[in-house]
């Protein structure tokens, strides 16, 4: 399809979500990605991990994990807190589902999203038209039947496709789910996180500690230190930028005390109360919390039943916006990639502009109940399970195929 013909698609969010389906649609349609923020906006943690589900999906859409520092990951270890190893496995991602696991700044993931979704077609060897960003100026409300988006500075735009992936806080999904349909809600765990360079590392502890120093040499594994004293109390450690960077996210249950950041994915946090909470801790690993540079962000975690239907008309949420979890199995984004990668059936040959709301139809009855069984073992394997039990859901949450495969196993 060509010029008239081509169909027009809104993306609203500039999330994950949005960028991969800006670059899956920009080969047959007009993509515009509306943004209500900067284009340094910038959600949930600061590192994260893509798992072969996603990776295998960001492969074929010309993924540079060169561009984005990441790193491998090869398996697992759990720690106490003061840092004795009480499990370590290799894990063989790539071997077993085909893909590797990586972990990366979320930063660089984005800015390679924003570049798949926006760089010239013979720069990434694929047929039509870059998708448009327009940042600070978002969607203030839109009508899914009529294909029609107010944007925050007043003016309307239309579309054949509204795909909403404007994240947990979605302002658009009771339009489209419905006016009663679930909202996010606290899961009684808080997040604090922060990333540490080497150099900081070295200034602040005279070199490196032995466990980075054998993440960056060989074993680049994903490190939870745990308090094992009911508390619940984790700190999850893993390598970005070419291990020069350390990812440390502290998980710990939420003190009612505490004023709300449950409005959205991050807020600014406060050392003190941090290195109070993880007093009895590793020395080192304080250390490396307090010396870190970027500003701690603290989030509530928080997950979302499933909804009952993610399409209406010709919108269809995706992301965060259609099925929020938990970071307990770092699967949220993964999954988000999943929605995106299943727009490639809107680009199939013949699909016309009245076919619209059929396919987006189809694609919920996919990619709806894929996202709630991953929400489903985020919540069981979140705390005190068996490390098969990880497993199984690891098995689960990896092997997935891609929107036609999973046509034809219906
Ligand atoms: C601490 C933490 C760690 C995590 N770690 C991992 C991990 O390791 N692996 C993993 O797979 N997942 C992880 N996740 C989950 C992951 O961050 C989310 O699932 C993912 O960001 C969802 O992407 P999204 O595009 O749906 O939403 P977002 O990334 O939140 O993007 C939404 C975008 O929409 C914009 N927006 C909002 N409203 C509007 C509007 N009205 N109009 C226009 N734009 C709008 C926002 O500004 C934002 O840019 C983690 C989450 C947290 C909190």
């Amino acid at each position: 399809m060509t010029g008239k013909d081509q169909l027009r698609v809104i993306v609203v969010g500039s999330g994950l979500a949005g960028l991969a389906t800006a670059r899956v649609l920009r080969e047959k349609c007009q993509v515009t990605v509306y943004e209500q923020s900067s284009p340094s906006t910038a959600t949930g943690g600061q590192g994260i991990i893509n798992y072969p589900n996603a990776i295998k999906i960001m492969n074929q859409l010309g993924f540079d994990p060169g561009r984005t520092g990441s790193v491998l990951v090869k398996g697992f270890r759990t720690l106490d807190k003061q840092g004795n190893i009480i499990f370590d496995a290799e894990f063989p991602f790539e071997e077993k589902y085909g893909a590797p696991a990586l972990s990366h700044m979320r930063a660089d993931f984005r800015a390679e999203l924003l570049r798949l979704a926006t760089a010239p077609s013979k720069d990434l060897g694929i047929g039509g038209e870059p998708a448009t960003v327009i940042f600070n100026n978002g969607a203030r409300d839109i009508d899914p039947e009529a294909g029609e988006v107010t944007l925050d500075d007043g003016t309307k735009a239309k579309a054949d496709v509204i795909v909403v992936a404007d994240g947990i806080h979605s302002r658009s999904r009771r339009l489209i789910a419905g006016s009663n349909c679930p909202q996010p809600k606290r899961n009684g765990m808080t997040c604090y996180r922060v990333v540490v360079s080497a150099d900081q590392a070295i200034e602040a502890l005279g070199g490196l500690p032995d466990w980075w120093q054998s993440l960056k040499n060989k074993d680049k594994r994903i490190q939870i230190f745990e308090a094992r004293d009911g508390s619940g109390r984790i700190v999850v450690v893993y390598p970005l930028r070419h291990t020069d960077y350390m990812n440390i996210s502290c998980v710990f249950a939420t003190r009612e005390e505490k004023d709300s950041t449950a409005q959205s994915w991050f807020a600014g946090g406060d050392p003190k109360e941090l290195l109070r909470i993880f007093d009895d801790y590793d020395a080192s690993l304080k250390t490396l919390i307090s010396v870190s540079s970027t500003q701690l962000k603290v989030s509530e975690l928080q997950d979302m039943e499933p909804l009952e239907r993610w399409t209406t008309g010709r919108a269809i949420l995706i992301g965060d916006a259609a099925h929020a979890m938990t970071p307990m199995q770092g699967q949220g984004a993964n999954v988000s990639i999943e929605d995106a990668e299943a727009f490639r059936l809107l680009i199939e040959p013949g699909v016309t502009r009245d076919d619209v709301p059929t396919i987006l139809k189809q694609i919920e009855k996919y990619r709806l109940p894929r996202a709630t069984a991953i929400l489903g073992n985020t919540r069981r394997t979140g705390r005190g399970v068996s490390g098969g039990e990880r497993y199984k859901a690891m098995d689960e949450n990896c092997t997935y195929h891609g929107i036609f495969e999973a046509v034809k196993q219906q």
